[in-house]
């Protein structure tokens, strides 16, 4: 199971913000997609940034509610950890687990192709693994 059979399932639609967008627009655009994070785009459409529900709460409780008129590229995380569309899943849920973030931006040549959850992986393989059990129960009692 690789992350390209995830998005064959959910598409590559990719919700992002620009660096200079407010923590306030972040939140309209987290509630209108019932997302829990977005790939921060510079004006080249490259990963600047990634920013999850989880910073606004941080820099939240730091902040107060100022935060909402600050730039995103102030909460965002930088260093970003993307992977690829041959990604093998189990290697990718260890990766989330060990590095506590539920969220990977998908990238092929350089261009963003999806975006996966630890909710859609999970998902995927549990949908997967349940066909699975259901085909050999019938084959052994078939
Ligand atoms: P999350 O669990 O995805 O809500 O994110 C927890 C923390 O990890 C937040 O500070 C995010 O900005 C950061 N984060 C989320 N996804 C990634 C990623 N793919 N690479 C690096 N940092 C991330």
């Amino acid at each position: 199971m690789r992350i390209t059979d995830v998005l064959r399932e959910k598409g590559g639609t990719v919700v992002t913000v620009a660096p200079d967008g407010s923590v306030s627009d972040l939140l309209d655009l987290l509630a209108e997609h019932g997302v829990g994070a977005l790939v921060v785009a510079d004006a080249a459409g490259g990963v600047a940034g990634i920013v999850s529900e989880r910073d606004v709460v941080r820099s939240m409780q730091r902040h107060g509610a100022d935060l909402l008129a600050a730039p995103v590229r102030e909460i965002m995380t930088t260093s970003v950890y993307t992977a690829s569309p041959d990604t093998d899943l189990e290697a990718l849920l260890r990766t989330m687990t060990d590095r506590r973030f539920r969220h990977v931006p998908v990238v092929e040549d350089g261009s963003l192709v999806g975006i996966v959850s630890i909710g859609d992986v999970v998902k995927y393989r549990i949908d997967h693994l349940e066909a699975e059990r259901d085909q050999l129960t019938a084959y052994i009692s078939g």
